[in-house]
């Protein structure tokens, strides 16, 4: 972020009283993590800040501090449209695409607020005044710590900020192990545990809650994992079946994709999961080394994301969206198998 857009933020942020953060819609850990981080350094620094997620979160976020303060947009428009016509600043974080806030997207264009985006995700659009976009970081949160250090504010980092921080980049990095984890990703690490994130008890409760059900849809995720050896592509499918006769829960998938990935020989995985209600098929798209899943889900499934993590969406039938899947890959047979 260039020094010009730092001044110009201190100054606007000295002006505006009234704030509101928005991650994307689905939002994960990192998208969470970022919002809160930023909710509880303006709200210290005496702004009036609102975090509104256009969906609900995962269960296993909901521990995190102010969390409870979240509002959800689908579940109290009016309210939330109110505080969004009155914003004077709009954070959007972990999102470089309006779209991707969902329902919201109408009242945040109608909006008079200066937006300020926060984000790592490759190629970003241009609706923001302010645009902080850096590929090359593991996450979100990590650009909120630098975004804090760049308005000298380190020092007002409490232990609940450090939390939220620590959480979203544990989990954007798969706890510190994709490649997207740097030497300065640790160094942000270390400080935020010597301001008080508790490791150990973060990772126990983001990870270790899985649920009776959950763990039984794990099984019928693993069930269903097909393997096409010869592209080094695997994908599971669940069906809205499935799914509802586990009782599922939002967030109870999260992770999933990643079993395919971690077979040997397998650089492509695939995850489809059917949703009724929206009528759409929910896909994420996960790669090893250079080959881009943000460009295949950007090219085929109506979505985008990062180089190795990406994800999409589908109004083919869950059958019909396989085998769309299936015959996609075989046009990408050569630089799958130079992998
Ligand atoms: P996940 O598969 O965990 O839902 O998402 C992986 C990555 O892809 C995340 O960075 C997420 O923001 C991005 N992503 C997921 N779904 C979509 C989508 O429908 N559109 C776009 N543009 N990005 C997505
Ligand atoms: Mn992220």
């Amino acid at each position: 972020m260039i020094e010009q857009s730092i001044l110009e933020i201190t100054s606007d942020l000295s002006r505006a009283n009234k704030i509101v953060i928005v991650p994307h819609k689905g939002p994960d850990g990192d998208a969470i993590g970022s919002c809160l981080a930023l909710y509880h350094f303006l709200k210290e620094k005496g702004h009036s800040v609102q975090v509104i997620a256009p969906n609900d979160f995962p269960q296993f976020l909901k521990w995190l501090p102010g969390s409870e303060d979240i509002l959800i947009y689908e579940n109290k428009v009016e309210q939330c449209n109110k505080l969004i016509e009155e914003a004077e600043i709009v954070f959007t974080l972990d999102f470089n695409m309006l779209n991707r806030a969902g329902d919201m997207v109408d009242v945040l264009t109608a909006s008079n607020a200066s937006f300020i985006m926060i984000d790592h995700h490759p190629e970003p659009s241009d609706y923001a005044n302010h645009t902080y976009s850096d590929s090359t970081m593991s996450s979100t949160c990590q650009m909120v710590y630098k975004f804090i250090h760049k308005l000298h504010g380190l020092k007002l980092i409490t232990p609940e900020i450090a939390t939220c921080l620590y959480t979203g980049i544990m989990t954007d990095t798969g706890s510190f192990k994709y490649r997207s984890t740097s030497s300065e990703t640790h160094r942000v690490i270390a400080d935020l545990i010597d301001k008080g994130a508790d490791n150990a008890k973060i990772q126990h409760l983001i990870y270790d809650t899985f649920s009776e059900n959950r763990m039984r849809l794990l099984g019928v995720a693993l069930q269903n994992l097909k393997v096409i050896k010869e592209l080094k592509t695997a994908y599971i499918t669940l069906s809205q079946e499935e799914l509802d006769k586990n009782n599922f829960r939002k967030g109870d998938t999260e992770g999933f994709v990643n079993y395919g990935l971690s077979l040997e020989g397998i650089v492509f995985a695939a995850i489809f999961i059917e949703h009724k209600a929206e009528g759409i098929i929910k896909i994420s798209f996960r790669s090893k080394g250079t080959y881009s899943v943000n460009d295949f889900a950007r090219a085929h499934f109506n979505g985008g994301g990062h180089l190795n993590a990406a994800g999409g969406k589908s109004e083919l039938s869950l059958e019909n969206t396989e085998i769309k899947f299936n015959s996609i890959i075989n046009e990408y047979r050569d630089q799958l198998v130079n992998l």
